[in-house]
């Protein structure tokens, strides 16, 4: 999408720092970290939210699959703990309108969220 702000990081017409990348995610450092570690993982197709990602399985496996080596590319594992975050719809903090999980890390968090 053209005017989509995640689009054109993904395509690289906006800079940002990447984490990771592969065919299917990009994974960029956030401009307003909330954890000494935190990261955005989407997809490189533009998906407005995970609502709208339907039952697109394969999608949702490619970004959850990029989380996973977002975390490793940033030291992140089962010990070093980490959160992943989609919020969906605006009520709940979604400010982007393409798909993304935060991959929070690097300090303690507690439970449930605000
Ligand atoms: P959300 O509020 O869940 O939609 O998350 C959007 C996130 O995008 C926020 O954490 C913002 O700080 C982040 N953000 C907005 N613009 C940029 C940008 N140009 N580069 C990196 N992160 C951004
Ligand atoms: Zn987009």
């Amino acid at each position: 999408m053209s005017d989509c702000l995640f689009c054109k990081i993904a395509e690289g017409k906006i800079p940002s720092k990447t984490a990771y990348q592969d065919e299917h995610v990009v994974a960029f450092h956030d401009i307003s970290p909330q954890a000494p570690v935190h990261v955005l993982v989407i997809p490189r197709r533009h998906v407005a939210t995970l609502h709208d990602a339907g039952r697109d399985a394969e999608l949702m496996g490619r970004l959850m699959a990029g989380v996973r080596a977002t975390a490793e590319t940033l030291g992140l594992s089962r010990d070093n703990s980490y959160r992943v975050v989609i919020n969906c719809g605006e009520r709940v903090g979604q400010s982007v309108w393409h798909l993304h999980a935060h991959v929070l890390g690097g300090r303690a968090m507690g439970w449930p969220p605000g």
